[in-house]
């Protein structure tokens, strides 16, 4: 079964997703991926993976990715928060969250957690 990633980066955090995104690139290959518009524009630009994006965070991307979780069309979400700089569409961002718990759905919010997620998604992508 191909699994669906999100993958969401407030702005002083898109160098660390796309990092992150190219550390990943081979399991990710393997998965659909989906992102708010910049984060996924810099994510394929960077490295070629396709990335089907949303719209921007602040103009409705988070929800829109929120509404495909709660559909359970989202199996992974990688979102790394800017926890240093308040955001314009922060009740958008505490719903994708909350989605996430409301339906137990893994979400990483710093780079550390992205890897051991990373890391348990590459051994169930190799395992198919
Ligand atoms: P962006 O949205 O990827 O379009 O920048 C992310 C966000 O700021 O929520």
């Amino acid at each position: 079964m191909t699994r669906c990633v999100a993958l969401i980066a407030h702005d002083h955090k898109k160098e660390d997703i796309v990092a992150l995104a190219g550390e990943y690139a081979s399991t990710l290959r393997g998965c659909k991926l989906i992102a708010t518009g910049t984060t996924g524009g810099r994510i394929a630009d960077t490295h070629g993976l396709t990335v089907e994006r949303m719209l921007s965070g602040p103009y409705g991307g988070d929800l829109q990715i929120g509404a495909l979780l709660a559909e359970g069309k989202v199996d992974l979400v990688i979102f790394l928060r800017d926890p240093m700089t308040p955001q314009p569409h922060e009740p958008d961002i505490n719903a994708l969250v909350r989605a996430c718990d409301v339906h137990d759905v893994p979400c990483a919010t710093n780079v550390a957690t992205a890897r051991m997620l990373l890391d348990t998604l590459a051994g169930q992508v190799a395992a198919g």
